[in-house]
Protein backbone atom coordinates (compact mmCIF):
# COMPACT_ATOMS: atom_id res chain seq x y z
CA UNK A 1 0.00 0.00 0.00
CA UNK A 2 1.35 3.27 -0.67
CA UNK A 3 -1.43 5.82 0.15
CA UNK A 4 -2.97 5.81 3.27
CA UNK A 5 -6.16 5.96 4.22
CA UNK A 6 -7.83 9.39 6.07
CA UNK A 7 -9.56 7.51 8.37
CA UNK A 8 -6.66 5.34 9.65
CA UNK A 9 -3.52 7.55 10.49
CA UNK A 10 -1.67 3.77 11.36
CA UNK A 11 -1.38 3.55 7.38
CA UNK A 12 2.09 4.73 7.40
CA UNK A 13 3.13 1.62 9.42
CA UNK A 14 1.71 -0.27 6.34
CA UNK A 15 3.88 1.14 4.37
CA UNK A 16 1.93 4.45 3.18
CA UNK A 17 4.23 6.64 1.49
CA UNK A 18 1.32 9.34 1.25
CA UNK A 19 -0.94 9.84 4.04
CA UNK A 20 -3.55 12.08 4.15
CA UNK A 21 -4.91 12.95 7.20
CA UNK A 22 -7.12 15.99 8.96
CA UNK A 23 -4.23 17.80 10.52
CA UNK A 24 -5.17 19.53 14.28
CA UNK A 25 -1.41 21.52 13.47
CA UNK A 26 -2.15 22.38 9.60
CA UNK A 27 -5.94 23.45 10.22
CA UNK A 28 -7.13 20.98 7.68
CA UNK A 29 -6.23 18.45 5.11
CA UNK A 30 -2.46 17.61 5.26
CA UNK A 31 -0.59 15.33 2.96
CA UNK A 32 1.81 13.33 4.58
CA UNK A 33 4.89 12.07 3.22
CA UNK A 34 6.80 8.83 4.62
CA UNK A 35 10.45 8.89 3.73
CA UNK A 36 10.61 5.37 5.66
CA UNK A 37 7.99 3.03 4.37
CA UNK A 38 10.06 -0.07 5.54
CA UNK A 39 11.28 0.77 8.83
CA UNK A 40 11.01 3.41 11.58
CA UNK A 41 14.49 5.14 11.77
CA UNK A 42 15.35 7.87 13.48
CA UNK A 43 18.17 9.91 15.63
CA UNK A 44 15.41 10.23 18.71
CA UNK A 45 13.70 7.48 20.89
CA UNK A 46 11.21 9.48 22.46
CA UNK A 47 8.94 7.82 24.96
CA UNK A 48 5.83 9.85 23.36
CA UNK A 49 6.80 8.49 19.90
CA UNK A 50 3.46 7.25 17.58
CA UNK A 51 5.11 4.74 15.45
CA UNK A 52 4.75 1.35 16.19
CA UNK A 53 7.28 -1.28 15.47
CA UNK A 54 6.86 -2.27 11.44
CA UNK A 55 8.51 -3.53 9.24
CA UNK A 56 7.92 -4.23 5.25
CA UNK A 57 9.59 -4.56 1.89
CA UNK A 58 8.47 -1.82 0.49
CA UNK A 59 11.37 0.39 -0.53
CA UNK A 60 10.78 4.42 -0.73
CA UNK A 61 11.48 5.87 -3.88
CA UNK A 62 10.36 9.48 -5.54
CA UNK A 63 8.91 8.45 -8.80
CA UNK A 64 6.58 6.65 -6.92
CA UNK A 65 6.23 9.08 -4.12
CA UNK A 66 5.38 11.68 -7.00
CA UNK A 67 2.85 9.86 -9.31
CA UNK A 68 0.97 8.97 -5.67
CA UNK A 69 1.17 12.23 -4.45
CA UNK A 70 -0.63 13.85 -7.58
CA UNK A 71 -3.18 10.92 -7.66
CA UNK A 72 -3.79 11.98 -3.71
CA UNK A 73 -4.32 15.35 -4.74
CA UNK A 74 -6.53 14.54 -7.29
CA UNK A 75 -8.68 12.83 -5.23
CA UNK A 76 -8.89 14.89 -2.45
CA UNK A 77 -9.54 17.81 -4.52
CA UNK A 78 -6.35 20.95 -4.80
CA UNK A 79 -8.68 23.30 -2.85
CA UNK A 80 -9.16 21.05 -0.02
CA UNK A 81 -5.21 20.65 0.68
CA UNK A 82 -3.88 22.47 3.47
CA UNK A 83 0.00 21.04 3.21
CA UNK A 84 2.17 18.77 2.28
CA UNK A 85 4.23 17.79 5.26
CA UNK A 86 7.62 15.46 5.67
CA UNK A 87 7.23 13.51 8.90
CA UNK A 88 6.33 9.83 8.61
CA UNK A 89 7.76 6.71 10.25
CA UNK A 90 11.34 8.68 11.46
CA UNK A 91 13.53 11.57 10.99
CA UNK A 92 13.47 12.94 7.22
CA UNK A 93 16.84 14.91 7.33
CA UNK A 94 18.90 11.50 7.82
CA UNK A 95 16.75 9.64 4.70
CA UNK A 96 19.02 10.19 1.25
CA UNK A 97 16.03 10.62 -0.33
CA UNK A 98 15.21 13.95 1.45
CA UNK A 99 16.12 16.72 -0.92
CA UNK A 100 15.09 15.06 -4.57
CA UNK A 101 11.91 14.32 -2.40
CA UNK A 102 11.52 17.85 -1.11
CA UNK A 103 11.73 19.00 -4.83
CA UNK A 104 9.81 16.93 -6.25
CA UNK A 105 6.95 17.86 -3.65
CA UNK A 106 7.40 21.10 -3.89
CA UNK A 107 7.13 21.13 -7.79
CA UNK A 108 3.94 19.46 -7.61
CA UNK A 109 3.07 22.01 -4.94
CA UNK A 110 4.02 24.90 -7.25
CA UNK A 111 1.94 23.42 -9.90
CA UNK A 112 -1.22 21.74 -8.57
CA UNK A 113 -1.91 23.05 -5.23
CA UNK A 114 -0.38 27.07 -4.97
CA UNK A 115 -1.56 27.90 -1.91
CA UNK A 116 -0.57 24.74 0.42
CA UNK A 117 2.41 25.21 2.10
CA UNK A 118 5.43 22.62 2.08
CA UNK A 119 6.50 21.54 5.62
CA UNK A 120 9.30 19.53 7.34
CA UNK A 121 8.86 18.34 10.55
CA UNK A 122 12.41 17.54 12.05
CA UNK A 123 14.46 16.78 15.22
CA UNK A 124 16.80 18.98 14.24
CA UNK A 125 19.51 15.91 14.21
CA UNK A 126 19.91 16.88 10.69
CA UNK A 127 21.79 20.31 11.61
CA UNK A 128 24.84 18.61 12.36
CA UNK A 129 25.65 17.36 8.73
CA UNK A 130 27.03 20.87 7.06
CA UNK A 131 25.37 19.99 3.95
CA UNK A 132 21.88 19.30 5.54
CA UNK A 133 21.87 22.52 7.23
CA UNK A 134 22.91 24.52 3.93
CA UNK A 135 20.21 22.65 2.05
CA UNK A 136 17.63 23.44 4.65
CA UNK A 137 18.66 26.95 5.02
CA UNK A 138 18.36 27.71 1.38
CA UNK A 139 15.01 25.92 1.15
CA UNK A 140 13.79 27.79 4.19
CA UNK A 141 15.24 31.09 3.78
CA UNK A 142 13.66 31.63 0.44
CA UNK A 143 10.48 33.72 0.94
CA UNK A 144 9.11 33.40 -2.46
CA UNK A 145 5.70 31.10 -2.41
CA UNK A 146 5.76 30.55 -6.57
CA UNK A 147 8.41 28.66 -8.41
CA UNK A 148 10.47 28.11 -5.51
CA UNK A 149 10.54 25.63 -2.47
CA UNK A 150 9.68 28.31 0.39
CA UNK A 151 9.82 25.47 3.05
CA UNK A 152 8.57 25.59 6.34
CA UNK A 153 10.40 23.51 9.11
CA UNK A 154 8.48 22.81 12.21
CA UNK A 155 12.22 21.96 14.77
CA UNK A 156 11.25 19.94 17.40
CA UNK A 157 12.57 21.46 21.18
CA UNK A 158 11.41 19.13 24.12
CA UNK A 159 13.83 20.15 26.32
CA UNK A 160 16.32 23.20 27.71
CA UNK A 161 18.54 20.99 30.15
CA UNK A 162 20.30 17.60 29.31
CA UNK A 163 18.36 15.55 31.99
CA UNK A 164 15.26 16.50 30.54
CA UNK A 165 16.73 15.69 26.86
CA UNK A 166 17.15 12.67 28.25
CA UNK A 167 14.04 11.48 28.88
CA UNK A 168 11.44 12.97 26.36
CA UNK A 169 14.20 12.28 23.16
CA UNK A 170 16.68 9.46 24.31
CA UNK A 171 19.23 10.19 21.84
CA UNK A 172 22.71 9.26 21.51
CA UNK A 173 23.22 12.84 19.94
CA UNK A 174 24.71 15.25 22.82
CA UNK A 175 21.88 17.94 24.09
CA UNK A 176 25.00 21.09 23.81
CA UNK A 177 25.89 19.82 20.21
CA UNK A 178 22.21 19.97 18.80
CA UNK A 179 21.52 23.07 20.88
CA UNK A 180 24.68 24.52 19.07
CA UNK A 181 23.52 23.53 15.86
CA UNK A 182 19.51 24.75 16.25
CA UNK A 183 21.19 28.69 17.41
CA UNK A 184 23.24 28.56 14.69
CA UNK A 185 19.96 27.69 12.05
CA UNK A 186 18.07 30.48 14.00
CA UNK A 187 20.91 33.40 13.13
CA UNK A 188 20.15 32.88 9.09
CA UNK A 189 16.78 31.08 8.58
CA UNK A 190 13.01 30.46 10.14
CA UNK A 191 11.36 27.68 11.59
CA UNK A 192 8.44 27.20 14.09
CA UNK A 193 9.43 25.72 17.00
CA UNK A 194 7.26 22.42 18.69
CA UNK A 195 7.95 21.21 21.48
CA UNK A 196 6.08 18.04 23.36
CA UNK A 197 5.20 18.81 27.25
CA UNK A 198 4.19 15.59 28.85
CA UNK A 199 4.86 14.01 32.11
CA UNK A 200 7.44 11.13 32.42
CA UNK A 201 7.02 8.25 34.64
CA UNK A 202 3.93 10.74 36.37
CA UNK A 203 6.62 13.42 36.74
CA UNK A 204 5.81 16.58 34.78
CA UNK A 205 8.92 18.82 33.38
CA UNK A 206 10.38 20.42 36.74
CA UNK A 207 10.01 24.17 37.23
CA UNK A 208 13.82 24.40 36.67
CA UNK A 209 13.46 22.81 33.09
CA UNK A 210 10.53 24.77 32.41
CA UNK A 211 12.67 28.14 33.23
CA UNK A 212 15.79 26.78 31.30
CA UNK A 213 13.24 25.64 28.13
CA UNK A 214 11.72 29.42 28.18
CA UNK A 215 15.46 31.10 28.42
CA UNK A 216 16.37 28.92 25.65
CA UNK A 217 13.40 29.90 23.41
CA UNK A 218 13.85 33.65 24.11
CA UNK A 219 17.11 33.32 22.99
CA UNK A 220 16.39 31.77 19.68
CA UNK A 221 13.39 33.85 19.16
CA UNK A 222 15.65 36.91 19.93
CA UNK A 223 17.42 36.26 15.90
CA UNK A 224 14.01 37.96 14.61
CA UNK A 225 13.93 34.50 12.41
CA UNK A 226 11.68 32.17 14.25
CA UNK A 227 8.33 32.01 13.01
CA UNK A 228 6.16 31.06 16.50
CA UNK A 229 5.51 28.26 18.33
CA UNK A 230 3.61 24.98 18.75
CA UNK A 231 3.03 23.24 22.27
CA UNK A 232 1.63 20.26 22.04
CA UNK A 233 0.45 17.56 24.49
CA UNK A 234 0.37 13.15 24.24
CA UNK A 235 -3.17 12.77 22.54
CA UNK A 236 -2.90 9.54 20.97
CA UNK A 237 -1.29 5.96 21.94
CA UNK A 238 2.43 4.90 21.56
CA UNK A 239 4.21 2.12 22.02
CA UNK A 240 6.18 3.33 25.09
CA UNK A 241 3.09 3.36 26.72
CA UNK A 242 3.87 -0.26 27.66
CA UNK A 243 7.59 -0.06 28.47
CA UNK A 244 9.33 1.86 31.39
CA UNK A 245 9.00 5.41 31.98
CA UNK A 246 6.14 6.20 29.84
CA UNK A 247 4.97 9.34 28.78
CA UNK A 248 1.86 10.56 29.89
CA UNK A 249 -0.82 13.59 28.83
CA UNK A 250 -0.66 16.69 31.48
CA UNK A 251 -3.86 18.99 31.92
CA UNK A 252 -4.45 21.15 29.45
CA UNK A 253 -4.36 24.00 32.05
CA UNK A 254 -0.78 22.87 32.48
CA UNK A 255 0.32 23.55 28.56
CA UNK A 256 -1.86 27.10 28.82
CA UNK A 257 0.16 28.12 31.53
CA UNK A 258 3.52 27.21 29.86
CA UNK A 259 2.24 28.90 27.07
CA UNK A 260 1.15 32.17 28.69
CA UNK A 261 4.48 32.33 30.29
CA UNK A 262 6.43 32.00 27.39
CA UNK A 263 3.93 34.79 25.67
CA UNK A 264 4.85 37.02 28.83
CA UNK A 265 8.59 36.85 28.49
CA UNK A 266 8.32 37.21 25.02
CA UNK A 267 6.18 40.01 25.07
CA UNK A 268 8.51 41.70 27.74
CA UNK A 269 11.29 41.40 25.29
CA UNK A 270 9.50 43.22 22.25
CA UNK A 271 10.23 39.88 20.35
CA UNK A 272 8.79 40.37 17.17
CA UNK A 273 8.79 37.66 14.03
CA UNK A 274 10.31 37.88 10.69
CA UNK A 275 7.11 39.89 9.83
CA UNK A 276 7.56 42.43 12.53
CA UNK A 277 4.56 40.76 14.18
CA UNK A 278 4.30 38.95 18.33
CA UNK A 279 5.22 35.25 17.66
CA UNK A 280 1.83 33.30 17.92
CA UNK A 281 2.36 30.74 20.84
CA UNK A 282 -0.44 28.10 19.81
CA UNK A 283 -1.21 25.02 22.22
CA UNK A 284 -2.90 21.51 21.02
CA UNK A 285 -3.44 19.60 24.08
S1 LIG B 1 11.73 12.36 16.73
FE1 LIG B 1 9.67 11.86 15.98
S2 LIG B 1 9.89 9.90 14.89
FE2 LIG B 1 11.73 10.18 16.14
S3 LIG B 1 11.28 9.05 18.02
FE3 LIG B 1 10.71 11.21 18.36
S4 LIG B 1 8.54 11.34 17.84
FE4 LIG B 1 9.31 9.41 16.98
Amino acid sequence: MIIGSIENHRSREGGAMVYPVYSRRSKGLSLGINLFPDAKVCTFDCPYCEVFPFKTDISFSVGTMTETLREVIATAGPEEVRDICFSGNGEPTISPHLSAALRAAAQIRNELVPNAALVLITNGTGLLNEQTFEFLRSAAADPEPTGSMALKLWLKLDAGTPDWYAKMDRSAIPFDRLIAAIKAFAACAPFTIQTMICAINGEPPPAAEAAAWERLALELAASGHLTGFQIYGKARPSPGDYKAEPATALPEAFLLARADSLKAVLNAAAIRGPDGTPLPVEVFP
